[in-house]
């Protein structure tokens, strides 16, 4: 059914930036409440950008929502358990009270979202680049063409262009440690005894500071996430320095010898962007333009894809676009206002090295169920 402008009388229109996991879950929310949506793309194609992701009980709830669970769970995992390392011994095996989580590589998520936003009717633009947005509700493109909207969704990541136009007041940092995100073959039947099922969260602080995250994403695919510090010229190095890894994790040798030959592996630092507001006018931000996080509770997207996805319930409930932005900010906000805090502290703390380290607190984004609205699993 058409989603009708009170004051024009024509069906109500977004214009968004960016065909991420933030943009493609504003553009499929919004289309399944009968807004017409076009999302704008600066790249070539629709594709992910990065290697493997988790996601939790707060984005699995927004993919149900979305009509794009099932897909998403086909073709992913869910490790019997979190498990951590230190020095290659275990300290601590989580399986958070049964909350549900689920490892897949970014390209899955991805296609199922861009398949899901094709089959609901939003009109995607690939090599659609946004340079400027006005609160008022305009969208001005690369090519000079200028997009009136009820509403614009900045989507566009960190470095967003809809942001940095408009203004917004912005803190912006990059803490200690960074990564190298890589997808390789699992090996499992390789790598001698142990539970190669589970995420194994491999901590070393002797003789240099390396950790990879061990994370399987079905039966074919593991992605590593593989953190030193950016001060560590070996560490850090891409394509990966195999000898200074095998060094620290000589049972990963299958498959750091794969990783060794990804050449276009990228070694990123952890960013932080804190805003003043979210909104202006008729623009709303969300994802890594409002607030890139650490990614220490690997919490970036689900709490992006619960934003994203909560903004088009708001726009529904509150009469003006600009009154329903104000309401949603208030509302959604404090919780990954206070998961990016926690990730920044996790960070710099290395904490997860100590194990057993998803508290409450630390699962507070987690466990919000965005559809009823309430944090559905109990402790
Ligand atoms: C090491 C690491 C591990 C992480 N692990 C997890 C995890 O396990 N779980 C989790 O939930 N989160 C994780 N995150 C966070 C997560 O990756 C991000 O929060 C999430 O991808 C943000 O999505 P987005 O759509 O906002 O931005 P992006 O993914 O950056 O998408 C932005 C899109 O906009 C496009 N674009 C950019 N500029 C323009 C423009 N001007 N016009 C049009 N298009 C434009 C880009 O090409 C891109 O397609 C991790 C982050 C890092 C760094």
């Amino acid at each position: 059914m058409a989603n009708v402008n009170i004051t024009s009388g024509k069906t109500r229109r977004a214009q968004i930036a960016g065909g991420g996991f933030a943009g493609l879950t504003a553009a499929i929310a919004l289309r399944q409440n009968g807004w017409e949506v076009t999302l704008h793309e600066k790249s070539s194609e629709l594709r992910a950008f990065g290697a493997g992701i988790y996601l939790w009980h707060n984005g699995l709830r927004v993919l149900e929502a979305l009509g794009a669970l099932d897909d998403v769970l086909q073709g992913s995992h869910t490790p019997p358990t979190y498990e951590t390392w230190m020095h290659n011994k275990s300290v601590s095996k989580e399986t958070f009270n049964g909350l549900p989580w689920r490892i897949m590589t970014r390209r899955h998520l991805h296609d199922a979202l861009v398949s899901r936003a094709r089959a609901v009717g939003v009109e995607m633009r690939v090599n659609s680049e946004a340079v400027t947005a006005d609160p008022k509700g305009r969208l001005t493109l690369g090519t000079g063409e200028v997009l009136e909207a009820d509403l614009i969704v900045g989507a566009d990541g960190v470095g967003s262009k809809v942001r940095d136009s408009i203004g917004f007041k912005q803190d912006r940092w990059s803490a200690t440690d960074g990564i190298i995100r890589l997808i390789v073959p699992r090996k499992k039947e390789e790598l001698g005894d142990g539970e190669w099922d589970n995420t194994i969260d491999m901590w070393n602080f002797s003789p240099r500071v390396q950790r990879i995250l061990y994370s399987p994403c079905n039966k074919k695919e593991l992605y590593l996430g593989m953190m030193a510090p950016a001060a560590d010229p070996r560490g850090s190095r891409v394509p990966i320095d195999l000898e200074v890894w095998v060094e620290m994790f000589p049972f990963l040798e299958p498959c750091l010898v794969e990783a060794a030959k990804l050449t276009t592996a990228r070694y990123d630092k952890y960013e932080t962007t804190k805003l003043d507001s979210w909104t202006r006018g008729k623009v709303a931000l969300v994802g890594d333009a409002a607030h890139a996080m650490c990614p220490a509770l690997a919490q970036g997207a689900g709490c992006s894809m619960v934003n994203a996805f909560s903004l088009s319930q708001d726009v529904e409930a509150v009469g003006s676009v600009e009154d329903a932005l104000v309401e949603w900010e208030k509302r959604i906000r404090p919780i990954t206002d206070r998961c990016q805090a926690l990730s920044a502290d996790y960070a710099a703390n290395r904490s997860l090295s100590k194990g057993n380290m998803f508290t409450p607190a630390a699962l507070e984004a987690a466990r919000y169920d965005p559809i009823r609205r309430v944090y559905s699993w109990p402790q």
